[in-house]
């Protein structure tokens, strides 16, 4: 099964995608997961990635193009993935059906969790992210048993630079202009399905598994 999802940063797209790829066995692949890992790391392409991202703006189609290309041949995709934050431009959808097409694939459904632009700053900025395993939780909707500490892993929780509150405005806006254009395009390819992300995240998830199928 290969899954996109699609949504504003900070719908919950990722916390699905987490769920989706436990249910369903198959990897969850976060474009900006990797990114964090290779800043991490302090690698070359952390180093140029890090100066867009914490801007809030899109790592250049170059860059994360090859990266993903480079993650579909692990073998742990053959079963299928749940992409999260991939694609999110047109130019990256499009060179994502045509890897596809040439082995005669195609993706199964593109997720869109939709939550209004009013919900989403609030939602950020009670964001808290793991640096060291990648766990996310909110404050509010999805705390820790522990305040401050990760339940999967122990370690300390970060408000990440990029959910700051000026970024998430410029997010927001870089999001409305480059990846929203997305949501036609796969409607126009008939993949498009559609949930309500403002909804308590496993009532979301249960929508999806619908979608999905048990
Ligand atoms: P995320 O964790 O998905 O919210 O991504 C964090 C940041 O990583 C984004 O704001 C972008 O700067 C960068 N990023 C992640 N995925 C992509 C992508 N597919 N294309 C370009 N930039 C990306």
């Amino acid at each position: 099964m290969k899954i996109i999802m699609l949504g504003a940063p900070g719908a919950g797209k990722g916390t699905q995608a987490k769920k989706i790829a436990d249910k369903y066995q198959i990897p969850h692949i976060s474009t900006g997961d990797i990114f964090r890992a290779n800043i991490k790391e302090g690698t070359e392409l952390g180093k140029k990635a890090k100066e867009y991202m914490d801007q809030g703006l899109l790592v250049p189609d170059s860059l994360t193009l090859d990266m993903v290309m480079d993650r579909f041949q692990n073998p742990d995709c053959a079963r299928g993935y749940v992409l999260d934050g991939f694609p999110r431009t047109i130019p990256q959808a499009e060179a994502l059906t045509k890897a596809l097409k040439e082995k005669g694939e195609s993706i199964d459904f593109a997720i869109n969790v939709e939550v209004p632009d009013e919900n989403i700053v609030s939602r950020m900025s009670g964001r808290r992210a793991c640096l060291s395993c990648g766990a996310t939780y909110h404050i509010v909707h999805i705390p820790t048993k522990k305040e401050g500490i990760c339940d999967r892993c122990g370690n300390d929780l970060v408000l990440r630079d990029d959910d700051k509150a000026e970024t998430v405005q410029k997010r927001l806006n870089v999001y409305h202009e480059q990846t929203q254009p997305l949501i036609q395009y796969y409607s126009d390819e008939k993949k498009l399905v559609e949930v309500d992300g403002t909804r308590e995240m496993e009532a979301v998830f249960q929508d999806i598994v619908k979608i999905l199928g048990a």
